[in-house]
């Protein structure tokens, strides 16, 4: 795949992706597409070594794994981790209100976004939805409303004169969503109804629906360096990695998980510290001491990305660790363990940068001493599972904006690495002493 491909692939998957229900899905075709075949939880799995699969829960939570040839516990899983979700509004469950003439939708703060660029945006909505068909069978579907339909303006400066000095947000009463104008207070279960134009839909009964930014991701920059889109955090990492397992050899296995939740916690049946993961590895493995020397074999690079040292706040990175956009892959480091980096694991990141004709460049991250450090899928994999763990990313700005920043060449840079990874044969051992 070109550099030009890897970009603008990624640019139709984030397009494609407005919420980890619709990521699920294009990152399934993305897989599809090269011929791995969907299984179902519900089925008995009939693997055939040098197969490729993927599995999805709950509509929002991937796996994809190519089953080697090699046995597991000979020859250990390559896994790469990532999130399908990224803060965003929700739409409360009973939404409708109505304020001064405007029909508005009551919305929750998914994850910890920030708020202040939600203002003044072109918003849609999508998500899934659950209704009673015309036979009375209960189904779910994808929807999304594609065209701008919601709204959050921003107060003029007139009425708030300290607004650039110490403009606040609240969320229960700043955010909620302008629909329309009109005094009736329409069921939003019926404008869905509506959105949906199927004829089989009876009644809709629930939905899990967020607001986003209709604004097309886009290449900016005078070099056309840059990539600004919404949800960079973390579909950058879920597309690299779908793509890197679409062409990782069958010779031995690899395995790709995308979870929704992580921006809540992962606590959930799908989330990370959920046994997803788990349950997949004991379908792979027939004994629980296979399991155990597989896992001993592994490595799991947990992907997501990393903030970049911003030009207009220096001040917020240790000057040691300031990593910079499209200068290659960041290792994360956290004493405390809010990434589950250890000197072997970056060791080993490190050996596979410099394996191949080109050394892929690395940077290196570790949060202010003086400042609280993030956390990702990373330790809550490696406690769950036990699996040796690694946590990397690409340096972006504007971390859970509504539009982030990241770099056009770290596309490449983290590409080649994960490509490293999924074909290495043997991975050296991470604790030798
Ligand atoms: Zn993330």
């Amino acid at each position: 795949m070109t550099a030009h491909d890897l970009c603008a692939g990624l640019l139709e998957f984030l397009s494609a992706s407005p919420t980890p229900f619709h990521a699920t899905q294009a990152l399934a075709k993305i897989l599809q597409n090269v011929g791995f075949e969907a299984l179902n939880e519900h089925d008995a799995w009939q693997l055939k070594p040098g197969g490729r699969y993927y599995v999805i829960r709950s509509g929002s939570s991937l796996v994809a794994f190519v089953y080697g040839e090699k046995p597991l516990q000979e020859s250990g899983l390559r896994i790469i981790g990532a999130h399908t979700d990224s803060p965003c509004l929700k739409i409360k469950p009973s939404p409708e209100r109505n304020c001064k003439g405007y029909s508005q939708l009551g919305v929750e703060v998914y994850g910890g976004a920030l708020l202040n660029p939600w203002f003044d945006r072109d918003l849609s909505i999508a998500g899934r939805l659950s209704y009673v068909d015309t036979q009375g069978e209960l189904k779910s579907t994808l929807i999304d409303f594609v065209k701008p339909v919601a709204y959050v303006p921003s107060l003029a400066i007139h009425l708030d004169r300290e607004a650039n000095d110490k403009r606040s947000v609240n969320p229960q009463t700043d955010m909620n969503v302008i629909l329309q104008l009109g005094d009736s207070q329409q069921d939003f279960r019926e404008i869905l109804k509506q959105q949906l134009n199927n004829p089989q839909v009876d009644e809709v009964l629930d939905f899990n629906l967020c607001c986003y930014d209709t604004q097309p991701p886009a290449i900016v920059g005078m070099q056309e360096e840059f990539i600004a889109s919404a949800r960079l955090d973390n579909l950058l990492s879920c597309y690299l990695g779908a793509v890197a397992l679409a062409e990782a050899p069958v010779t031995h296995s690899s395995l790709l998980i995308c979870s929704d939740h992580e921006e809540v916690g992962s606590r959930s049946d799908v989330g990370a510290q959920g046994p997803l993961l788990s349950e997949v590895m004991d379908r792979l493995v027939d004994t629980n001491e296979a399991r155990q020397r597989m896992l001993r074999r592994s490595l799991m690079i947990s992907a997501d990305n990393a903030h970049g040292i911003h030009p207009n706040y220096p001040n917020r990175h240790d000057d040691q660790h300031s990593p910079l956009i499209n200068r290659g892959p960041v290792i994360k480091f956290d004493a405390n363990q809010g990434y589950a980096t250890s000197s072997s694991t970056a060791a080993q990141v490190r050996w596979l940068a410099k394996r191949g004709d080109v050394e892929i460049p690395l940077q290196t991250y570790v949060t202010r001493a003086d400042m609280r450090c993030g956390s990702t899928i990373g330790p809550l994999t490696a406690a769950a599972i036990g699996i040796t763990t690694v946590d990397i990313g690409l340096a972006t700005f504007a971390m859970h904006s509504i539009r982030e920043l990241g770099g056009v060449s770290d596309l490449k840079h983290m590409r080649a690495l994960l490509g490293r990874f999924l074909s290495c044969d043997v991975l050296p051992p991470s604790d030798t002493a």
